[in-house]
């Protein structure tokens, strides 16, 4: 079974699950009951530390037609 990656992003606490690929995905946080989100294995690499509350906010304004320029 393969193991996916999971972040809160109440706590910011981070953990791994092996589960089932027909299993739903965990929504939450075994440590503060927050809200996770499960993480891409390859985007985990870069995920440590203030990465995070970037794409946390990023994700409230669902406008990425209209900005110029930004290559992200
Ligand atoms: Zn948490």
């Amino acid at each position: 079974m393969p193991t996916y990656h999971y972040a809160c992003s109440a706590c910011g606490h981070r953990f791994d699950a092996v589960q089932s690929i027909h299993a739903e995905a965990l929504t939450e946080c075994p440590e503060c009951g927050g809200e996770v989100r499960r993480v891409i294995s390859a985007a985990a690499v870069t995920f440590k530390g203030s990465g995070f509350y970037r794409t946390d906010s990023r994700s409230k304004g669902s406008g990425s037609s209209s900005s110029s320029g930004s290559s992200s």
